[in-house]
């Protein structure tokens, strides 16, 4: 309970650009932190931008900002640049997608500096600049206090439309603030809210279901969801770690046992957060003593990731006595089984919130896509709140042409699982400050 009521208190206040009328921001340069970290391919012309989502979302906050008359600066990060410039992850193939979207920027090559601010000043009101990758220099990441102070010194006010960053100490994100008034962006307010409200009244029961392959950030993010929820379905690489936990042969699959900083013992945690959580899942149907958090009873599993014939594939029943089980193999779990399959579509029939992060299984590969396609298909076709998010997620959601099904599609990735981990997001509280 101290967790959660401490949760609670966490979401003061935002200032927001709604907020701002054109006496605000009439000839003033706003400095937009957007996230267009977005994959590019080569295409006829050179770079362009191959998911255009990100761009999207930022839309709402630039043409307000634009028919207020203010002076529009784009800042960014794209890919890992590592601090020096790479023609290759240059932001300038994003003026095209926002041309599409009738916004008619222009480009600054130029760092933040002297130069840069003469080109930003010279803008009408109203205009709209895009300043090259921020990553292409050292003192983003190091959030350096003085390339933070220049970046700033372009500006007069911050806009933060970067759900997605807000987790990271950079200066762009957590520097800039400091030297000017912050505000929240449109789709970041939303983000907020949106997760907020699953934190604070899901409608119930809340179904969480939790599965990919970064096992780190996963497991933090079921130990809060354990409590938020009313039932937390583990699947892909994620579901290892609790099988392992529960003493349940895992062969070769894919297991983390420490976090980041190497202080915890994942496996043991998992198996913490199965004790703690045993007896408590609340359905509509009435009370079901079985345990809130659940993994899987059957998985496939293959010689490898890569395995592409079916006869390679086998269904294991992990609730049969390990005896029966192959034994001396090399065999990794891939996605989960058939009966898994059922028993999470019935949860999920039954929810009146879900939330999905992370595939159930390697869906890139064929042979083990049917786990993730089942699980979006009865979450698109639930008739509850959904709210999904994971970048790998939403490709797959993609794949299986789903995107449109759902209440509430987060970009947010590690920053929502962050923020539903009960974190403080560092970007967040540079606007509250
Ligand atoms: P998201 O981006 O949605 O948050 P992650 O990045 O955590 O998800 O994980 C996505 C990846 O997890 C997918 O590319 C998928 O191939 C992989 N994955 C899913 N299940 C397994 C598994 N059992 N073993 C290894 N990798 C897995
Ligand atoms: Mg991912």
């Amino acid at each position: 309970m101290g967790s959660i009521m401490g949760m609670m208190k966490k979401i003061e206040k935002l200032p927001l650009v709604s907020e701002l009328g054109r006496a605000d921001v009439d000839g003033k340069v706003v400095l937009v932190r957007v996230d267009y970290n977005v994959p590019l391919e080569m295409g006829r012309n050179g770079w362009r931008v191959k998911d255009e989502r990100r761009i999207n979302a930022s839309v709402e906050t630039i043409k307000y900002l634009q028919k207020l008359g203010a002076k529009v600066v784009l800042i960014s990060h794209l890919g890992r640049p590592g601090g020096r410039a790479r023609a290759e992850l240059s932001l300038a193939p994003a003026l095209e997608s926002l041309k599409k979207l009738g916004i008619h920027a222009v480009f600054c090559a130029e760092p933040p500096g002297a130069a840069a601010r003469e080109t930003i000043n010279q803008l009408n009101p109203g205009q709209v600049l895009l300043l090259e990758n921020l990553r292409f220099y050292p003192g983003e990441k190091a959030n350096d206090a003085q390339f933070a102070k220049t970046l700033a010194s372009l500006g007069d006010i911050y806009v933060n439309e970067a759900f997605s960053n807000c987790h990271r100490q950079h200066a762009s994100i957590v520097g800039v603030p400091q030297h000017l008034p912050g505000f929240a962006g449109f789709a970041l307010d939303e983000e907020l809210r949106r997760l907020d409200q699953l934190m604070q009244k899901p409608e119930r029961p809340f179904v969480a279901v939790i599965g990919g392959s970064k096992i780190v950030d996963k497991v933090g993010a079921i130990r809060q969801l354990a409590n938020l929820a009313d039932v937390v379905l583990v699947g892909g690489g994620v579901a290892n770690d609790f099988l392992l936990a529960e003493g349940v042969e895992v062969y070769r699959s894919k297991v983390e046992d420490k976090t980041a900083g190497g202080e915890r013992n994942l496996v043991d945690l998992a198996a913490e957060l199965i004790e703690e959580h045993k007896y408590e899942r609340v359905l509509k149907d009435g009370y079901l003593p079985l345990p809130k958090i659940i993994y899987p009873v059957d998985v496939l599993a293959a010689p490898s990731i890569e395995t592409d014939q079916k006869k390679l594939v086998q269904t294991i029943d992990l609730t049969s006595n390990m005896k029966d089980m192959p034994e001396k193999t090399r065999l990794v779990y891939l996605d989960i089984g058939p009966k898994t399959s059922r028993l999470y579509r019935e949860l999920i029939s039954q929810a009146g919130t879900v939330f999905w992060n992370g595939p159930m299984g390697v869906w890139e590969n064929k042979l083990f896509r049917d786990g993730t396609h089942k699980i979006a298909d009865a979450i698109a076709g639930v008739n509850a709140t959904t709210i999904i998010g994971g970048g790998d997620t939403l490709a797959a959601i993609d794949a299986f042409g789903l995107e449109k099904t759902f209440t509430y599609v987060s970009t947010g990735g590690g920053a929502a699982l962050e923020f539903l981990s009960g974190h403080q997001l560092p970007g967040i509280a540079a606007l509250t400050k």
